[in-house]
């Protein structure tokens, strides 16, 4: 955001608003560029520290999926907090077992580990790999991913995100990652060396832009990591909880992973992140991989909730019938903005469409001011990840306010 947009926002806070991003400034780190306060949040709306109201199709970034203070979700950790809060991963909880034992079912039988956020999710499913590859495949440690992706902000997850954006500052970054066209089998048969372990791929890529794999893309990656004993690593963090309208992006694709892995999603907005193994990459033993928090009791509660609430509510179908209906409206706002807008896409309720500037901070931001929040990928591509529970009229509204937003530009 430039100086000039982020002060047009902030003239539209009220004093509120304005006390607390001034004590913002003072007592964190500059690692966010906002101007916003947020206070509450009821289903797919958020209200801020001044009392306006948004729809919100942001979701923390594909987190919400129940939206704001969903009953289930609420009363989960309600519960949980008054039970057992935290215990240490040196004792069993059950809410951890019951949440893996969801997952279980939900994967077709890969079994759990749970951390706290989506980066070290796949932090775990890199170490997994190099396990693999030194046990199977020589020492190999290497990981292929692809151009474009986005796998988190730890310095190994880093290495594996295919955007130089995010890797420049922080070279030298660690070994073993390297990255190939999105899409392209035969660059990822030609990057293939006898130190590769595994593949890790989103199958629908969400920060970079909302691509979805092709089918026969996904069969041939799945036949060469089998041809050369490789892991395959789908990462749904994003995709995930039945965002695309199936429980896992894969699924659309006809392909199983070796390792997936979630977060985001997966406890309704509680801090998770999840790795899962089948049974041919399911190697840690006792000592090899731990963490303090990861599958704390409370965060597991609420992906319980989440996950019966999900699936109880066939919220998965009604998200591959929400993205229909959202797939038609921006179709309809593209014809209406041809100069504007082109290339809408995506799965489920994991849609964008392109500008033809890159404009996407004006069109967020006079989005804002009609009281809709969303999300861009990019400078140029506006990025819709909203609650599963979101209703039709929601999305009218929505589609009309982008309308008027677009209009005034
Ligand atoms: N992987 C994907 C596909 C993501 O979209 C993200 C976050 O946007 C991550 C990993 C990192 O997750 P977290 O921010 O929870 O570490």
């Amino acid at each position: 955001m430039t100086t000039a947009e982020t002060t047009t926002q902030a003239e539209t806070n009220g004093d509120s608003s304005r006390e607390w991003i001034e004590k913002e400034h003072k007592y964190y780190q500059s690692t966010f560029k906002r101007t916003m306060v947020m206070e509450r949040g009821e289903g797919v709306r958020v209200w801020d520290a001044d009392g306006k109201v948004y729809l919100d199709l942001v979701a923390g970034i594909a987190t919400n999926v129940l939206g704001h203070a969903h009953p289930a979700v609420v009363r989960a950790i309600c519960d949980q907090a008054g039970q057992l809060v935290h215990v240490s991963n040196l004792y069993i909880n059950k809410r951890q077992v019951e949440l893996a034992e969801q997952l279980y079912n939900v994967s077709g039988g890969m079994r759990a580990f749970f951390s706290n956020s989506g980066a070290e999710a796949n932090e775990g499913a890199i170490k997994l790999a190099r396990k693999y590859g030194r046990i199977n495949r020589n020492g190999a440690y290497g990981i292929i991913s692809m151009d474009r992706s986005f796998h988190g902000r730890t310095l190994a997850t880093t290495a594996a995100t295919g955007q130089k954006k995010y890797q420049d500052t922080w070279r030298p970054l660690p070994d073993g990652f390297s990255q190939v066209p999105f899409n392209d089998l035969e660059a990822l048969k030609a990057a293939t060396t006898d130190m590769t372990a595994g593949v890790l791929i989103e199958a629908v890529q969400g920060e970079g832009g909302i691509y979805p794999a092709s089918t026969e893309y996904m069969h041939g990656l799945r036949a060469w990591c089998d041809e050369q004993n490789l892991v395959l690593i789908c990462d749904e963090v994003q995709a995930g909880m039945g965002r695309t309208g199936k429980f896992f992006s894969w699924e659309h694709m006809g392909i199983r992973p070796d390792i997936v892995t979630m977060a985001k999603g997966l406890a309704g907005g509680v801090p998770i992140g999840a790795m899962l193994a089948a049974p041919r990459a399911d190697i840690f033993e006792p000592g090899d991989h731990g963490t303090t928090f990861g599958g704390n009791p409370i965060a597991c509660a609420a992906g319980v909730a989440t996950i019966q609430t999900i699936l109880g509510e066939d919220l998965v179908g009604h998200a591959a019938r929400m993205g229909e209906y959202l797939d038609q409206r921006l179709r309809e706002l593209e014809a209406k903005h041809p100069s504007m807008v082109s290339g809408v896409r995506g799965l489920g309720l994991m849609r964008a469409f392109d500008l033809a500037e890159p404009r996407a901070q004006d069109v967020m931001d006079r989005a804002l001011e009609q009281g809709v929040l969303i999300t861009n990928a990019g400078p140029s591509t506006i990025r819709f990840v909203p609650p599963l529970i979101i209703q039709p009229a929601d999305l009218d509204e929505a589609v009309a306010k982008i309308d008027t937003a677009l209009t005034a530009l």
